[in-house]
């Protein structure tokens, strides 16, 4: 990455949390009782990116493919569950205190954290600090289970949606009648008490995974571990991320888990520096033969031909909020059009909130009105559309750039001789005439159309 492509870019973290906070997309949790801190609940235009975000991630694995099964496990699981996976023992991270400003910060990631009397500095910086020593500190939820607390069982919120996988590898196999190679794939909540949440989407405690198990045969390992590498990185592309701000980092020998042959993090260049934003990791037997041992059920593939073994575990572990995070910065952009500065949200199509917007020019002439809403009724059955009459055209057609609407039909004077409208295209601002009645077609043909951001590099 060139100094000068990073200067370039417009977009900071402030910049994309107030667009969230301006367009509906992100709120801050709990607002009105003073904010839960490092919490957000999402909003009409976030839910549809995000969820776009997690269908275009979920049809990748279990349509676009056929070796991958869908899975739904549950939150809490079996408190055992988590003892096999070495959550219990080893998922902590170490915690610092500070004596003087009583603030606490992750001990590994003190470069990261600021001095809570003095923001310029880093902990320990200052002269006053006052760190005690650092001690490991257990990442997981607890709760409990039955009426009483004293006397139900301790669970945990799952921090990770893995391991409802794994406990399902004998259902899948048997009931999906699977033979390694294939996946399982699942998205939904996980929970990490973090020590330091922060950068908006980035790192919150409650957040949402995409995660896929592929098991294959253990001699085809490292194999099936490199394609999964290509496949995540394509599909990030393909998604419009661009290439100078993607980039895959393997984990050194000192940072591998003692079960993984191999590691390696996709990196977005956020607006904090390069960043996780999906590991890929080749897990070995591990998590199969732990679960073995502790559920006592053999977790193994047996082949009619008597063939036996514990199959090998690929994961592509990826994080649904900070992906969208991803897409929102790489989107974000800034211009000035004839004049006026416009903020413009150059999404992919198709994990836009909204497809396309239908313009009156005038919203006070009815027939204007009344063919832009039969456009719009016949629209929405198909795609996420929105019609919209008030105002200046100039101005709905500014709100529907900083949602990342990529394009707007209006309906003007000549629509009411000729029945066609304009289609104007939020990245180029290029306007074509088209029939209306091949509006829904030219947006079905556009949705799916090969798109690459006009943002540089
Ligand atoms: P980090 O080093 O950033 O804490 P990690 O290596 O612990 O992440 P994994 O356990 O590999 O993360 O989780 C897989 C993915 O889940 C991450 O790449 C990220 O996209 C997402 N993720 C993990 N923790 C969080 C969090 N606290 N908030 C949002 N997303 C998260």
């Amino acid at each position: 990455m060139s100094e000068a492509g990073e200067m370039n870019d417009v977009v900071t973290m402030d910049k994309i949390v107030s667009l969230c906070r301006r367009r509906g997309f992100v709120f801050p949790s709990s607002e009105i009782y003073g904010g839960l801190g490092s919490s957000y609940d999402y909003g009409h235009y976030g839910v549809l990116a995000k969820n776009n975000v997690k269908a275009r991630w979920l049809e990748a694995m279990t349509q676009e493919r056929d070796d991958i099964v869908a899975l739904d496990s549950t939150i809490i699981l079996h408190p055992r569950v988590w003892e096999a996976s070495g959550h219990v023992q080893s998922f902590s991270d170490p915690l610092v205190d500070c004596r003087n400003c009583k603030k606490r910060f992750r001990a590994d990631d003190l470069e990261h954290c600021e001095c809570g009397k003095k923001p310029s500095k880093h902990p320990g910086e200052g002269p006053d600090c006052d760190l005690t020593e650092p001690r490991q500190f257990n990442l997981m939820f607890e709760t409990t289970i039955g009426p009483v607390q004293e006397s139900g069982s301790k669970v945990f919120l799952r921090p990770e949606t893995a391991q409802g996988i794994f406990i399902n590898f004998k259902n899948v196999l048997q009931i999906a009648r699977r033979k390694p190679p294939f996946g399982i794939a699942q998205i939904g909540k996980s929970f990490r008490n973090e020590i330091t949440p922060g950068n908006f989407l980035f790192r919150t405690r409650e957040f949402e995974q995409m995660e896929m198990e592929f098991f294959v045969p253990p001699d085809e390992s490292e194999q099936w571990y490199r394609y999964w590498l290509e496949q995540r990185m394509d599909w990030y592309h393909r998604y419009g991320l661009r290439d100078s701000h993607l980039r895959l980092r393997q984990h050194s020998e000192d940072e591998l888990s003692h079960y993984s042959s191999g590691t390696a993090d996709v990196e977005y260049l956020f607006p904090i520096g390069w960043s996780e934003l999906e590991g890929i990791a080749n897990r070995g037997d591990y998590d199969l033969s732990r679960h073995t041992e502790f559920s006592g059920t053999k977790l193994e593939y047996v082949g009619q031909d008597g063939e036996r073994y514990v199959p090998h575990v690929i994961e592509p572990s990826a994080g649904a909020d900070r992906s969208l995070l991803a897409f929102l910065a790489d989107a974000y952009d800034e211009e000035e059009v004839a004049g006026r500065e416009r903020t413009v949200l150059r999404f992919h199509p198709q994990i836009a909130p909204v497809k396309a917007a239908v313009l009156p020019l005038i919203g006070k002439n009815e027939d204007m009105v009344s063919k832009a809403r039969s456009l719009y009724e016949e629209l929405r059955r198909r795609f996420v559309v929105e019609f919209d009459d008030s105002g200046a055209i100039g101005r709905r057609y500014r709100r529907q750039d900083e949602i990342g609407t990529p394009w707007a039909a209006t309906i003007d004077d000549q629509t009411l001789e000729d029945d066609t409208v304009t289609i104007r295209d939020r990245d180029s601002l290029a306007q074509i005439r088209i029939d209306i009645s091949k509006v829904g077609t030219y947006i079905a043909e556009a949705l799916v159309a090969p798109w690459k951001t006009p943002k540089s590099e």
